[in-house]
């Protein structure tokens, strides 16, 4: 296991221990998350060697990577995959130019495959092998190991995304370093992650599905986005709400505190947790979408 001996964002030495939490989709194991004394951002430590954490991907649950059709939950999943991403390619071409976009993380590929098909020039990177392949297989997609990101060109793309991604990447910094150089000078970044101050998070605590440890290596709240994105030089130009996150998720936290699926419950609490955000200024719902551009050209 690797330790960090100071803070991913704002490098401090000094942390408390917050939570502990099992990982119930695959290895059962348990995790410990720490805050930062100073910028409280709150990160999991330790973690898994990057060569260790492909094995914590390895199942059939885990639904980004296997594309499966199993269950309730995730023939849900799939239904309203479909409704967002077509709602992210809206996204992307209302706020950016859009004529070469680079998803990173971008899985099995079907984001890339709607964006393809409406003719944006489109790459991918994906480290999962077996996610690559079928990205490649099943829709002619480019799609690229992430060693290949040293590669590419300065100011390449209109558009870069992560899709809950960025809470898994090792190497924050300098994968941020990255983008800023991949994207063009008017480009936009779009990020989507989980918050863990949104209402659902507090209210499951340990058994919060998002915190999905150790894949997750970084729990994140809209200020810690801020704060991270600023010290690249980038700032939040907007920040939408992923509605069907808070369901999903309450459903899956549903699962693991109580061994099955309180559907009502979790209805209940995904409602609640949007209406509470709605309600709020300071956003706060299960799972964010930030727009970023740089401000240093
Ligand atoms: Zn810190």
């Amino acid at each position: 296991m690797k330790e960090y001996k100071n803070c991913p964002i704002c490098n401090s030495e000094g942390f408390n221990p917050i939570r502990n939490c099992i990982d119930y989709t695959v290895s059962k194991e348990t995790f410990k998350i720490v805050e930062c004394e100073s910028c409280h951002f709150q990160f999991t430590n330790p973690i898994p060697y990057e060569n260790e954490i492909g094995k914590y991907y390895e199942s059939d649950e885990y639904v980004s990577h296997s594309n499966t059709r199993k269950g309730l939950i995730f023939s849900l999943y799939q239904k309203v995959r479909n409704k967002t991403l077509q709602d992210k390619l809206g996204l992307v071409k209302h706020y950016s130019k859009a004529k070469t976009l680079l998803d990173i993380g971008c899985g099995t590929g079907e984001f890339l495959n709607v964006c393809q098909k409406s003719g944006i020039k489109v790459s991918g990177i994906e480290p999962s092998e077996n996610a690559r392949n079928s990205a490649i297989h099943n829709y002619d997609l480019n799609v690229q190991e992430e060693e290949h990101l040293q590669h590419i060109k300065n100011e390449s793309f209109d558009a870069i995304t992560m899709w809950h991604v960025l809470e898994h990447v090792y190497h924050l910094n300098e994968r941020i370093e990255t983008i800023k150089r991949l994207l063009k000078k008017e480009g936009k970044l779009f990020v989507a992650v989980p918050n863990r101050s949104s209402y659902d998070a507090i209210k499951y605590g340990n058994f919060w599905a998002a915190y999905d440890l150790p894949r997750h290596l970084y729990h994140f709240t809209p200020k810690d986005i801020e704060h991270i994105f600023r010290l690249h030089n980038f700032k939040v130009e907007k920040v939408l709400p992923m509605k069907f996150d808070s369901y999903y998720v309450s459903m899956l936290s549903e699962k693991y505190k109580k061994g099955s699926i309180k559907y009502f419950s979790a209805f209940l609490t995904g409602l609640k947790s949007n209406y509470l955000a709605k309600r709020n200024k300071n956003n706060t719902y299960s799972s964010q979408i930030y727009i970023l551009s740089k401000t240093e050209i």
